[in-house]
């Protein structure tokens, strides 16, 4: 039995006249798996004397071992995170950016869009004949089974083209959508954060939405995934 209210200011309680440590408080480490190491290794969550101290760690344990303080990397972060503000001209050079891109992107797919429909006409072409042959009489009772294999193999031919060529469709559409609109997404989501900074702070689950859609996100990311080691 735990009595509530008998802590002696060290911050132990005393369970049943035993005195013991109260259970370690859940540290909030919502930087868990963003974090590279200067090595490039992942850097996972640990903690050190019962749950005292709290840190990112290097996965590499036994050659880096490299460790920072979680509450000090996450309270530097969070100075970042709060003053994240997007002006008009970093936004307009980043849709111009991402728009050249995918103009460039655009340019690629086209050739290839054209050679696959090439192709595939091609191989349609081939599937007619092989259609009309059946109807013309050549195809017999004995030879039938050639044949059919001849058209089960165009028929598979067409709907791999097929698949290529919709796969390039979706990779052109993609490369011509206009890049502002995600970028507003973007700006939309990051303002409300802004806007509710102090309710942020005390979440841990908002915080790594926050610090995600940071790092992932970030047109011209100014702070890349991990740097801030
Ligand atoms: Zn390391």
């Amino acid at each position: 039995m735990v009595t509530a209210g008998i802590g002696d200011g060290r911050g132990i309680v005393h369970v049943n006249g035993v005195q013991t440590r109260p259970a370690a408080q859940k540290f909030p480490y919502y930087l868990a798996g963003l974090l590279r190491c200067s090595c490039g290794r992942c850097m996972t969550p640990a903690s050190a004397k019962s749950g005292q101290y709290h840190y990112y760690q290097c996965t590499d344990g036994i050659n880096c071992r490299h460790r920072v303080n979680a509450a000090e990397l996450q309270d530097a972060v969070w100075e970042v995170l709060s003053k994240v503000h997007y002006s008009e001209e970093f936004l307009k050079g980043a849709r111009d950016g991402i728009n050249a891109e995918r103009l460039k992107l655009a340019d690629n797919i086209r050739p290839q869009l054209a050679a696959v429909r090439k192709t595939l006409k091609g191989v349609r072409e081939e599937q007619k004949q092989l259609t009309g042959l059946f109807l013309s009489g050549i195809v017999t009772a004995d030879n039938k089974d050639h044949f059919n294999s001849k058209l089960a193999e165009i028929n598979l031919r067409i709907q791999n083209y097929e698949e290529q060529e919709q796969a390039l469709l979706n990779a052109l559409t993609a490369a011509t959508t206009d890049a502002a609109e995600e970028l507003e997404q973007l700006v939309i989501g990051m303002t409300n954060m802004q806007q509710n900074l102090a309710k942020v702070r005390g979440d841990s689950a908002l915080l790594r939405n926050f610090a995600t859609t940071y790092i992932q996100k970030s047109p011209a990311s100014m702070i890349q995934r991990g740097r801030w080691l």
